[in-house]
């Protein structure tokens, strides 16, 4: 699966997971800031596992360091698509970010600071903005992050309990995005199974777990594809939709509404506009003109 595609996914994955509005799944509610946030910070967490690969989106993403970082993972992963796209990959990721937001500092002036989050949600927003062509350059990808995550560690320094669940979710999303398209992902890392011969000369089954060990469900073709263009831009329009309905639901709470009344209000209001346009637009069509 392609960079930005990942990190669609990624954004999608937290919007369902995370947000409480229609159509959302609502497993691990947080705020709104932590819907907007987490979506970006999921997004980046979604193209970590392709740090062991020194021509991926991250390893672009701050030259030279970010270069010599991918080549340090790749070689300690064994290679591409082998350690950071396992279940110990996602899990050691996962517990990188939990340790990462233990890290605070204390200020006289502004208080208890979670740098350690604030750091590492830098770099992911960072890798997001740059994938998802939030910013056209990449030093407008890294004021965009910094500044979000300044906010964040300034403004809601205990708000960070989701960061090791965001990581651990776009790290799982990379790697089931690469198992749906072919080639797939050693899941068991470092034991590395091989199927019997039987099972190697038997078509499809041969797809699902290969002679190399990898494990698949191929459905999308190879990378690019037009079918993984086909699940990505619904996907797209959902982590929009949870975005744009956090915002507009932290909004209204910061202006003091309730957000709940005002969308019932709406909600209302637009049944009696469609309500009148029904009568009017019957009216119209069976009266007959004027002669
Ligand atoms: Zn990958």
């Amino acid at each position: 699966m392609k960079g930005a595609h990942h990190a669609l996914c990624g954004a999608a994955a937290w919007v369902a997971v995370a947000s409480t509005a229609p159509y959302t799944l609502g497993w691990y509610p947080v705020s709104s800031l932590g819907i907007v946030t987490g979506a970006l910070v999921c997004a980046g967490a979604a193209l970590a596992p392709d740090a062991d690969h020194h021509d991926a989106t991250i390893a672009h993403s701050l030259p030279p360091v970010s270069e010599w970082v991918c080549d340090l993972v790749g070689r300690l992963a064994g290679g591409h698509r082998n350690g950071t796209h396992s279940v110990l990959g996602i899990a050691v990721l996962t517990g990188i970010a939990w340790a990462a937001g233990t890290v605070t500092m204390h200020s006289d002036v502004l208080g208890d600071l979670a740098v350690g989050a604030g750091t590492m949600s830098l770099l992911l927003v960072a890798f997001a903005a740059r994938a998802l062509r939030l910013a056209r350059r990449r030093l407008d990808a890294w004021a965009l992050a910094l500044a979000l995550a300044g906010f964040i560690t300034v403004a809601a320094p205990t708000e960070w309990d989701w960061l090791p669940v965001a990581v651990g979710l776009g790290a799982a999303v990379h790697v089931a995005g690469d198992m749906l398209t072919g080639g797939g992902v050693p899941l068991l890392w470092p034991w590395e199974p091989r199927p019997p011969r039987w099972w190697r000369r038997t078509p499809v089954l041969n797809d699902l777990w290969s002679s190399g060990g990898n494990f698949a469900f191929p459905v999308l073709g190879t990378t690019g594809s037009w079918r993984e263009r086909l699940l990505v831009a619904p996907l797209t329009a959902y982590a929009a939709y949870g975005m744009g309905a956090a915002v507009v639901v932290g909004s209204l709470t910061a202006l003091g509404h309730d957000p709940d009344v005002v969308m019932d209000q709406v909600w209302d209001a637009a049944n009696v506009l469609v309500g009148t346009a029904t009568v009017v637009g019957t009216i119209a069509l069976t009266t007959p003109p004027p002669t």
